[in-house]
């Protein structure tokens, strides 16, 4: 029986800070290194004012936020949307302090963006906020100490203006201070499809534990922008048949599969909806897809799909978290007593920070990679937290996702003890 959703259970960042306190409990976490990892390391507020194209002058407030050090620069995106709030930005930055612990790369988390809505602002005026954020925060970032990325709202474009007004002030190119840039500037082969690709190489793990094959296993992918698409196609090349798609306009699903280039040319080059696919299927809202049979779903569009009130519906083995928080807190015990396996969000689309990881990598040493390097190197590091994840599931008798974050805390944890408190 479905019984009323508990009190917030959509609020995405206070269900990241559940999974954080369940598996800190878990942990043994000591009560001042607890605290100590709960805050963030440093938060600032600037006022951003710009001359509008009208000629008036609007004052803009930006936030970035340092959660973590502990383990390297801190590293994060930055959003521009109307309804960013000091709150959000701030947990946003431990949720990627817990993803590049997951994946061990030498990260800490961190986050950053400013209120405005792009769509209601011309390419200069975003030009003028980006540039003027970037100075107003200039000596919290830089290679060695806070890489930012794109998020919601900022592009490769919008990396490039951050990179080059960074570079004029310290008077010298330094591309190794954002991620996510245009490949002409110091951007990665592959970043593109990092996350995607990531999404497949968490799902083959998973189903070689679960003695599947791919081409006996039916997927379903809700969304189909950067990571739903990536991620279908590469799926769909490596053999998977996938069965369901879908994006803001609705979904399809057919047993027989889906030819996912072809979708792919038909919403991207042809730019039609994508439940007007010829021959797709059977048409259903967006949300529904995700409760037809199949053996691997993953949700990779928007937060809060899988929920107390639907959770119980999902009929697939393998749950693959492609979007950030598309399961509720109070929904993973219904997920758990139904045996589905789960690859958290965490884990599961960390092949982005990955990728982003190479890149500053790669621009540090100035020195660039084949694609099919990034590719093995990725695989490599997904594959190998897969595998940590599991074992900490193991041991400590918990669900992944908690396993999860309980990896990532001892990472923190054992770093900050061997460098000690500083004072
Ligand atoms: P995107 O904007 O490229 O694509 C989003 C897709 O979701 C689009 O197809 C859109 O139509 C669809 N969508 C939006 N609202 C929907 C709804 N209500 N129902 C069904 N579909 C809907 O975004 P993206 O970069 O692919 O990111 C998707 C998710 O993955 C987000 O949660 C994001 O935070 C997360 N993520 C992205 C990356 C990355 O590298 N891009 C990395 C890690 C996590």
């Amino acid at each position: 029986m479905v019984t009323a959703a508990p009190d917030n259970e959509f609020n995405v960042y206070e269900a990241a800070e559940a999974r954080f306190e369940v598996a800190a409990k878990r942990l043994g976490l000591e009560e001042g290194l607890y605290r100590y990892m709960k805050y963030p390391n440093k938060e600032i507020t600037v006022y951003i004012p710009v001359t509008l194209d009208n000629g008036h002058m609007e004052v803009f407030i930006g936030y970035r936020v340092h959660h973590s050090i502990v383990r390297g620069p801190c590293k994060g995106g930055i959003r521009f949307a109307p309804n960013v709030t000091l709150d959000e930005v701030r947990a946003l930055s431990a949720w990627m302090t817990w993803k590049c612990a997951v994946v061990n790369i030498p990260f800490g988390g961190a986050k950053g963006g400013v209120i405005c809505d792009p769509s209601k602002l011309s390419m200069g005026e975003i030009e003028r906020i980006t540039r003027r954020y970037t100075a107003e925060i200039i000596e919290f970032i830089g290679p060695e100490r806070d890489v930012p990325a794109p998020d919601l709202g900022t592009n490769e474009q919008t990396m490039a203006w951050v990179m080059d007004t960074y570079s004029m002030h310290m008077r010298h190119t330094t591309t190794a201070v954002v991620t996510g840039k245009p490949l002409a500037l110091g951007g990665s082969r592959g970043r593109k499809e990092a996350t995607g690709r990531g999404l497949m190489i968490v799902c083959d793990c998973a189903i070689a534990k679960l003695g599947m094959k791919r081409e006996q296993t039916r997927v379903i992918v809700q969304g189909f922008g950067n990571v739903g698409s990536m991620g279908a196609m590469l799926m769909h090349e490596a053999g998977y048949k996938i069965v369901g798609v879908a994006d803001i306009h609705g979904a399809l699903y057919n047993e027989k599969g889906f030819d996912i280039p072809k979708l792919i040319d038909w919403c991207y080059t042809q730019r039609k909806p994508l439940p007007e696919f010829p021959a797709g299927g059977t048409k259903m809202s967006a949300q529904e897809v995700l409760f037809q049979p199949c053996d691997i779903v993953v949700p990779a569009a928007i937060e809060n799909q899988i929920t107390t009130q639907n959770a119980n519906r999902v009929q697939a083995r393998i749950l693959c978290e492609g979007a950030n928080g598309p399961t509720t807190a109070a929904a993973d015990a219904i997920i758990d007593s139904k045996g589905i396996f789960v690859i958290p969000d965490i884990l599961a689309n960390a092949g982005g920070v990955t990728v982003s990881y190479f890149e500053w990598v790669q621009d540090r040493q100035g020195f660039f990679w084949r694609e099919s390097e990034v590719n093995e190197r990725l695989k490599d590091i997904m594959e190998h937290s897969f595998d940590e994840v599991v074992r900490y599931s193991e041991a400590h008798g918990v669900n992944n996702r908690i396993a999860a974050y309980i990896l990532a805390i001892d990472r923190v944890a054992t770093a900050l003890k061997q460098r000690g408190i500083y004072a």
